[in-house]
């Protein structure tokens, strides 16, 4: 691979996956730089800070370049050669097997692989080490909108309609999401959209720079957008705004959900949300008013534990008002993993296999194992969820084999979880920088990242890309393809694992061919031609041209149930898992700022997004910070039932002064997943990320 060549390719951090191109700069301390991409529809040229910055990753000096093994000596990791290394890692999981059987071993992936090694991953956890027991983080993404998008609509793509239909839409309300700091370059839909004469409505307990966008905002009190949403309902009905022809031709169940809202008076609902009646009524005309309108929700509403629920009853408002399954209309989640959709798609879920197909579906199963040329018996049934796996390690689950992510930052009740880790038999990670969960392995292996790797990702909207290969990896790494393909050789899988990306993909193709997210019209040829295509795209007959447009469009005739009609589903307003009391009197809720990604892995090791956000804060109200009696940047700890993390306080008019916020990007005294709380939704299985109990004290003496 050339290292002269400037090549089109997308960003490797979030869900935008904004075009970018890479240009060979022949410095060694940084050899790529990005160039802005403004053909690309989905950014246009922006990017964010992270993006812009991403290469500087690529030859950061903790950059791994060569296996580490642990010493049974010295109990320190020391540099291995590849084969002592997959012997290590082939050796530990073959005896877990041995001594405890498949399922002791388990696997968990991440949200940011491409679909091929989300693919490949699936496939080598039930074929090669028998196990059912794999999940991935994204489970702690989305994974509460997926389930709801299932359950009413019969098909869960992220956003069911471009982007790019977001600017022509007559109101659009956007549920616990800060573009502004997530995906900045999107904050243009919204710009766009209002100079056009749309109404943007933001609920969010914080004002934070999206809400500042917004014609009205709501601030509800966490873990109550539920309540919120049904008091809406319960005003577009009782005010004679809903769609009665569109109900009436178009879904299903309306009248167990429109009783279930109308015991949701307003008055009630202003009680439990803190959200004032004139407020919901204000909302409900905005909404109603407009001739088009859209609901996208992101994690605010989707990280609880009744987050399948609370989407659906935002679901429940696009569908009674008619605002679903029509040109600008429509429910959408802003998935927040630059994989996040392509990654829950193709089989590393512990419920699914590729082509977003159901693994206890006989017929599913019959078809992917036909593929894979294995009896579909042979197939290990559905496994634990991300949290549940992550509790059980060291318990049932004595092996873990860990790609793409790092949970001893980011998963509930973190302490417990590196607790839990530290307890393996053995635990093998796979990364390019040795994150706080490479840490505690037993075995590292260095993988290459995404500008040395060609590889798919399937964006927020539902596009296919391709990030393409721009730069020569370091010696003494190799790709997560090249992992799978030699630990299979050493487990005795005779079949082979192809290291090709695109061989994969087109492998992928067939085994998605027919299911849900059908893949198989899909090829690198028409990516490369077309910058991206929208599943689903079936396979036309060899003879027929044109070849299948994609889809960017979803549900304009149909629904994807059954009958093509949408679902009601009644639900009722619930309480969090953990509700303030005397002990624990304020609410946590956590989140994301511009300038770090996720756990940090990555962007930490930038010194210009490091400079930016440089380590963890707890952002509250004046009211509190008084009460309290701590200034502006002095340390505050913040307590829960799970444990104490300690930061500078950021004291703002922008928070609810009942709610206190703070980031999850950082490990150590700062880390906000010390507090948070793993009460599982009991359809997503997430976990309640966004709410819980806690008490505030001073840090430093006065
Ligand atoms: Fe990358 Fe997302 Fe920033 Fe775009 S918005 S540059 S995809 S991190």
């Amino acid at each position: 691979m050339s290292d002269v060549t400037t090549a089109p390719t997308h960003c490797p951090y979030c869900a935008l996956q904004c075009g970018m191109s890479l240009r060979p700069t022949g410095a060694p301390e940084l050899p790529v730089e990005v160039v802005e991409r403004s053909d690309f529809p989905v950014n246009r040229g922006a990017l964010c800070g992270k993006g812009r910055t991403a290469p500087a990753v690529l030859s950061s000096r903790v950059r791994l370049t060569e296996p580490l093994v642990r010493c049974p000596d010295t109990g320190r990791l020391v540099p291995a050669t590849w084969e002592e290394a997959l012997a290590a890692v082939a050796d530990g999981l073959r005896r877990t097997r041995a001594d405890h059987g498949p399922d002791a071993v388990g696997v968990f992936g991440g949200g940011g692989l491409t679909n091929e090694k989300a693919y490949l991953l699936g496939k080598f956890a039930r074929l090669v080490l028998g196990t059912s027991q794999i999940d991935y983080n994204g489970r702690f993404c989305m994974s509460s909108a997926a389930a709801a998008h299932q359950r009413a609509f019969g098909l869960d793509r992220g956003l069911p309609f471009p982007l790019a239909d977001i600017p022509k839409s007559g109101c659009v309300i956007l549920v616990g999401s800060n573009l502004a700091e997530t995906m900045p370059p999107a904050l243009r839909y919204l710009t766009e959209l209002k100079e056009n004469g749309g109404k943007l409505i933001v609920v969010d307990p914080r004002r934070t720079r999206t809400a500042e966008q917004a014609d009205l905002h709501l601030a509800p009190r966490p873990g109550t957008d539920l309540a919120l949403a049904l008091g809406l309902l319960h005003l577009v009905v009782a005010e004679g705004r809903t769609d009665e022809e569109f109900i009436a031709s178009r879904t299903d169940g309306w009248e167990a959900a429109r009783a279930g809202a109308m015991a949701h008076w307003p008055e009630h609902v202003e009680r439990i949300t803190g959200v004032p009646v004139p407020q919901l009524r204000e909302a409900v005309a905005l909404f109603c008013d407009a001739p088009s309108g859209m609901v996208l929700t992101a994690r605010g509403p989707e990280q609880q534990s009744k987050g399948t629920d609370t989407v659906g009853a935002w679901i429940n408002l696009c569908l009674a008002t008619g605002r679903a399954g029509r040109p600008y209309s429509g429910y959408g989640c802003l998935t927040g993993q630059g994989n996040g959709q392509g990654g829950r798609e193709h089989g590393q879920k512990a419920d699914q296999l590729p082509g977003y197909r159901k693994l206890d579906d006989p017929a599913a199963r019959a078809h992917v194992a036909g593929v894979w040329g294995v009896a579909p018996e042979s197939l290990p049934g559905p496994g634990r969820s991300a949290y549940e796996l992550l509790d059980a390690l060291g318990g049932e689950v004595r092996s873990l084999l860990l790609m793409g992510s790092n949970p001893v930052v980011s998963a509930p009740r973190a302490a417990h979880i590196e607790e839990r880790l530290r307890s393996l038999d053995f635990l093998a990670v796979a990364d390019v920088v040795l994150s706080e969960t490479a840490a505690l392995a037993d075995v590292v292996l260095p993988v290459t990242q995404w500008a040395e790797e060609t590889g798919t990702t399937t964006n927020l909207e539902g596009r296919v890309l391709l990030r393409r290969q721009a730069l020569t990896p370091p010696a003494g790494v190799r790709s997560d393809l090249q992992v799978m393909n030699g630990l299979a050789a050493l487990l005795g899988w005779e079949k082979g694992f192809p290291t090709d990306a695109e061989e994969v993909f087109e492998e992928l193709r067939r085994a998605s061919a027919g299911g849900p997210a059908d893949y198989s019209g899909i090829s690198y040829r028409r990516i490369r031609e077309e910058d991206g295509v929208f599943w689903p795209c079936p396979a036309e007959p060899e003879e027929s041209a044109p070849e299948h447009p994609g889809t960017p469009r979803l549900f304009l005739d149909r629904f994807a149930t059954a009958d093509g009609r949408a679902r009601f589903v009644p639900v009722v307003h619930r309480a969090a898992a953990e509700e303030t009391d005397a002990a624990y009197p304020v609410v946590l809720t956590t989140g994301r700022v511009v300038s770090q990604y996720q756990s940090g892995a990555q962007t930490r090791r930038v010194d210009e997004l490091n400079a930016a956000a440089p380590g963890s804060f707890v952002e509250l109200h004046p009211r509190l910070a008084e009460r309290l009696g701590v200034a502006d940047g002095e340390r505050v700890a913040v307590v829960s039932r799970r444990g104490r993390s300690v930061a500078p306080a950021r004291i703002t008019a922008a928070i609810r002064p009942d709610t206190v916020f703070m980031p999850f990007h950082w490990p150590g005294e700062g880390r906000a997943n010390t507090l948070t709380n793993p009460a599982l939704d009991p359809v997503s299985r997430m976990p309640e990320f966004k709410v819980c109990a806690v008490r505030l004290e001073r840090a430093d003496a006065p």
